[in-house]
Parts: C-alpha cells; structure tokens; sequence
C-alpha cells in the first residue's frame, strides 16, 4: 500500500483545509499572539504553587471542579451550574459546535476572524457560510440580521472584541440578532478584560447565547490552558457531552482560582496598563506616515501598511520583534497585526517603523549586505 493511500478515507474538506498554523520565528519581544506582555503576577505565582504543595498529585482532579465554578460565576455574575471550564477556549469552541454541527447544518461567521472557527466548522462537515465585516472593518449587523434570516444557520458566533480587527458588537445589535434566530450566538470574549463590554447580562434574558472567555490573554495564563464557557444549565448539560472528563488538569484548576481571588489586586492594573498602552501606540502610529492603525478594544490593533506586511514583518524581524502578518486573511491584503507589549516593548516598535516608514531602504540594504557577506 502507497503511503499517500490511507489519506483516501479522510474527509475531502479536510483535506482541502490550510491547517491552522503559526510562523515559527522567534525574537526577544513578541507581539504575534495577544498574550499579557507584563507575565503571570509573582504572589500569584506563589500562591498557585504554595497550594499544590498540599494537593495530592496521585489523585484525580475534581470530576466538575466545583471550586473554580463557583469563583467564575462570581466573577462573571453567572450561575455556576451554567459553566463549563475547559482547557483553553479552543477546546470549547470544539464542544460547542461538535454537539451542534455536522453535514447539513450551517455555522456563519464575519471575516476576517479567528481562524479556527472556519477550521472546526470544516472538519465536522458543516457548511460555512461566511460574510464580510465592513470596508471598517466592523460588524455589519444589518447583513448579519439579513443572512440570519435568509440562511438560518444553527450557529454563528461573533468575536468580540474580535480578532485580529478588535471590534466589538453594540449590544443593541446582538440582543436584535438574539431574538431573530432560534439557533446559538456564541460570542467569543477571549479580550473582553480589554474592551469594557461583555455580553454576560444578556445571558438571563436568551437561552440562546453562549459566551467563550479565556485566562490566556487578561489573566497571564496561556501557558496553563484554562477557558470557560457560560450558557444556560441545560445548554450547559449537553455541550458537557462533548469535553472529556478530567479535561482541565489540577495545576491549571488552582492557578485559575488564584488568578481570580488576586484579579482585582494583580491582573486588573495590568490590564489598564495595556489599554493606556494601546491608545498611546494608536495615537504614535497615527503619526507615521504609510501607517493607519485601525481603532481596538483589544489588546491587539491591525495596521494598514504602504509598505508590503511581510516586508514590515522581515523588517521587524530583523529588530528582534516578532508581529503577525495577517495579510492573506479577507479584507486584509495590506494590513499587519501587533499585540499591545510593555511600555519598553512598544517603544522600541514604535521607533523601528518610524525607521522603516521614514522612507530608507533598509530591508534591500539589508539584503544586498547578506549576498555580500
Ligand atoms: N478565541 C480567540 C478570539 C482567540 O484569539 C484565541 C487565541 N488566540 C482563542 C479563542 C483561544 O484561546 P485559548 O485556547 O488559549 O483559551
């Protein structure tokens, strides 16, 4: 048997799929993947540690860690039994829309977004109906209102603030869009921490809606894999269905808890600092010509470039700041995307596109130096 042979029984949507990747470079600062620049808080470290000390290794995790559920419904003022904690989003991203969809059913999403909606959607067979957000890059609500209506897909789910643009959805437009369809919104707040608005208070009033958050981007937990997902107690029994027991490991369980109880204290003044950071570097970049940074409530902000992205990208490279090149999504041929870092961090990306965009050659300079040397 061929090796190539065997990939016949895999499904030919999946194998049309571009897999859901990262470039592998690496540099000192890295602004490519939205994660709190300041780190986990050190007493929050502490703490975490400290209490696994006292915590039996050999033992299970809790089968529904009802600690942490509890801490999360005080924090998101929702009822614990409607929570589902999980090993990061992602993995309840892939609860969701494995308990909901398949062949013949449609998920609709706005483009550009996060890739891996499209990608789960796909590999569960599902059609994916996908719109644009505006020449702005928002949220088109009256598109969306009409293709909910048109097309009446099971699922759409809405980023907010999404990524990589950083729009949010008016809270208006979703209670609208709530009303219009007997399916699931799913709203994925991975960022909300960073944009003051969350669609939790519409939770009581839709069994509808599902909202995704996430510890690896606020919370300075990406490195320990905790999501958690809110819905109403029954939708809530059902996408459990989907989530393997013991999914979320018992150091992960406890740093949440800690990273909870401290978030007020530890995590919150550096979650304003990257928003002050973030107007402070729109404000700079405005200022650049060839540069026209498009307005975030995250902690992340597209950029329109006269220069080429992967040049900027290569450029940056160069300086030891790894951003992301976003141009072959939808809608963003000429934009690039970087993560809000520490004050440090963005002032020294600040002064390497000032250099790149104040007109000298330096990547061809560069080049012309390396074929010489
Ligand atoms: N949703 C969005 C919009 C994201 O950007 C990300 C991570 N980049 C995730 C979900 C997944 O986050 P995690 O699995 O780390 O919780």
């Amino acid at each position: 048997m061929k090796a190539t042979e065997p990939l016949q029984t895999i499904k030919p949507e999946v194998r049309n799929l571009h897999p859901y990747s990262l470039s592998p470079d690496r540099a000192r600062i890295k602004l490519n993947q939205n994660e709190n620049p300041w780190g986990t808080p050190p007493e929050v470290k502490q703490e975490t540690l400290t209490r696994l000390v006292d915590r039996p290794w050999s033992r299970y995790p809790d089968f529904i860690p009802v600690q942490l559920h509890q801490k999360l419904a005080a924090f998101a003022g929702w009822t614990a039994d409607g929570i589902i904690a999980g090993n990061g989003s992602n993995e309840l991203i892939q609860a969701v829309l494995m308990v909901t969809l398949g062949p013949g059913k449609r998920l609709l999403i706005s483009e550009p977004t996060f890739a891996l909606y499209k990608q789960i959607g796909t590999v569960l067979g599902a059609g994916v109906l996908s719109q644009p957000l505006t020449p702005e890059l928002t949220y088109d609500a009256g598109l969306l209102k009409k293709s909910l209506q048109d097309q009446r897909p099971e699922v759409v789910i809405i980023c907010s603030p999404n990524n990589p643009t950083g729009c949010v959805i008016q809270h208006a437009d979703l209670a609208e869009l709530l009303e219009l369809t007997p399916g699931l919104i799913v709203v994925d707040e991975a960022y909300f921490e960073f944009s003051g608005q969350t669609a939790a208070p519409l939770l009581e009033r839709y069994p509808n809606l599902v909202v995704l958050r996430t510890f690896s981007k606020a919370m300075a937990m990406a490195g320990l894999r905790v999501g958690y997902l809110l819905a109403s107690p029954e939708l809530v029994r059902e996408i459990s269905k989907a989530v393997l027991p013991y999914n979320l490991n018992a150091i992960s369980q406890t740093a949440a808890e800690v990273a909870l109880e401290m978030y007020a204290s530890s995590l919150k003044p550096l979650v304003e600092k990257i928003i002050s950071e973030r107007e402070r570097v729109f404000s700079r970049l405005q200022g650049i010509s060839g540069l026209l940074p498009v307005r975030s409530r995250a902690n992340f902000m597209v950029v329109k470039s006269s220069v080429e992205p992967a040049r900027v990208f290569k450029e940056l490279l160069r300086r030891d700041i790894l951003i992301r090149d976003v141009s072959r999504y939808p809608l963003l041929k000429d934009y690039f995307r970087l993560s809000i870092g520490t004050t440090a961090e963005n002032d020294q990306l600040l002064n390497g596109l000032e250099e790149i965009f104040t007109g000298r050659n330096i990547l061809e300079n560069y080049e012309h130096h390396q074929k010489e040397a």
